[in-house]
């Protein structure tokens, strides 16, 4: 079977072709330059293929995704037809969706519902769908929603104490992002490590670009630190994370600037580039920080302590905790990070093991102590493979995993 993933962003679009059974990968790539002139990243077959082609929308970005998949010297199948669903990657499903579901016109129109929710990538999620659906109109299509996963937090942990009229009207509460992430990591822990998923307490940390935590009890996420938007949390490459919300009007009123900009800057110049003065990348501010340049130092040191910080809290909200996952690109290459983050852990039985630690970079690996109470692990993490088997069981109508 082929199931096409499709991630589609305002001006990008990225796809897989994958084999849900077995998850490999036939072909995968990058329509980057929508709307602007346009340029297509193929790899497959062992070889890497860039061409400009023009997107003047994401229509014909997903036309050169389908022409170069059955190119007969690129492509890696003979038509169309053999792909047999696509699974789109949805950021914001409001409080419509709880789970994966197919596509059809009363969810497209829920999705256009949480657009106020994701200003920037919902319209672009569906702009990749109704692109797909031009070319494609007869292969089922499935959603897979990045804040689906956190809908089973409780109230107390997703309500912010606002005048509840606001929740009622408005639905301003805590979702969550990288929901694909926390439940991959989750699972696949508990698989890697023998444990009985509804029996086991998991601290997940999702440390990217964009990072973010989750509680994760018995298979349920019970609380995450993205809030209505990505911006809540721990600092990021350029987001700032949590911080008083009365920064946004003093700033603005201090600065002449409308709430909209001062909310792009903490968005978009804040976070680790904020505090370093120097990069969003979490390898450039460990060279820095490594070389004594003292913002780099206060900018990894913030990050370190902000996932303390959420590591403490998440224990207390679970009674105790059984594994740490560390995953996303920070979390599966900074050894460094993690010994950092860990270190002092021993009061709650959790234990890191330095050698094992860094020889578990990048791949799943236990580097916890032989005795720690607490496992801690790599996983890296993969959204792909969830997007291709929710995929897979919609259309098969198997029961999501
Ligand atoms: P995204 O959120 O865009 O998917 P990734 O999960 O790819 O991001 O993570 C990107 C982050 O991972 C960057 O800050 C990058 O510097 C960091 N990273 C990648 N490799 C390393 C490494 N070897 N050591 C520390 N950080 C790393």
């Amino acid at each position: 079977m082929n199931v096409l993933i499709i991630n589609a962003g305002s001006s990008s679009l990225k796809y897989q072709l994958m084999d849900p059974e077995t998850g490999a990968v036939s072909a995968k790539g990058l329509c980057e330059r929508i709307y602007i002139d346009g340029r297509l990243t193929h790899n497959a077959n062992g070889k890497k293929i860039v061409k400009d082609i023009p997107m003047p929308t994401h229509s014909e970005a997903i036309q050169a995704v389908l022409a170069i998949l059955v190119d007969p010297v690129d492509g890696v199948i003979k038509s169309t037809d053999e792909i047999d669903a696509v699974g789109h990657r949805v950021l914001h499903g409001g409080m419509e969706f709880f789970d994966s579901c197919i596509i059809n016109d009363e969810v497209i129109a829920a999705i256009e519902k949480c657009i106020p929710l994701g200003p920037l990538h919902n319209p672009a999620n569906l702009m990749g769908i109704r692109a797909c659906q031009e070319v494609m109109p007869d292969t089922p299509m499935v959603a897979v929603f990045d804040t689906a996963f956190h809908m089973t937090m409780p109230k107390e942990a997703y309500l912010y104490a606002l005048p509840l009229d606001y929740y009622k009207r408005l639905k301003v509460r805590r979702y969550g992002f990288h929901g694909t992430s926390h439940r991959y990591v989750s699972k696949r822990v508990c698989e890697f490590l023998g444990l009985d998923r509804s029996k086991t307490r998991v601290i997940t940390c999702h440390l990217g670009n964009g990072s973010s935590m989750a509680a994760v009890d018995g298979g349920k996420c019970v609380d995450t630190s993205m809030g209505i938007t990505p911006l809540e949390g721990v600092i990021m490459g350029t987001r700032s994370g949590s911080m008083d919300p009365a920064v946004v009007q003093y700033i603005a009123n201090n600065e002449h600037m409308t709430v909209d900009e001062v909310l792009n800057m903490c968005n978009k110049k804040s976070g680790l580039l904020g505090i370093s003065g120097l990069s969003s990348d979490m390898r450039d501010i460990d060279a820095a920080a490594d070389s004594g340049h003292e913002r780099a130092i206060i900018a990894r040191d913030m990050l370190i302590h902000g996932i303390r910080k959420y590591i403490g809290s998440y224990a207390a909200v679970m009674n105790g905790v059984d594994v740490i996952v560390f995953t996303a690109g920070i979390g599966e290459n900074g050894a460094e990070l993690r010994e950092r983050v860990m270190s002092g852990f021993e009061f709650l039985g959790a234990k890191l093991d330095p050698v094992k630690n860094v020889e578990g970079n990048r791949k799943e690996s236990v580097i916890s102590t032989d005795d720690s109470k607490v496992k801690i692990c790599v996983i890296p993490t993969d959204e792909e493979i969830v997007i291709a088997r929710d995929t897979l069981c919609i259309v098969t109508g198997k029961p999501i995993e």
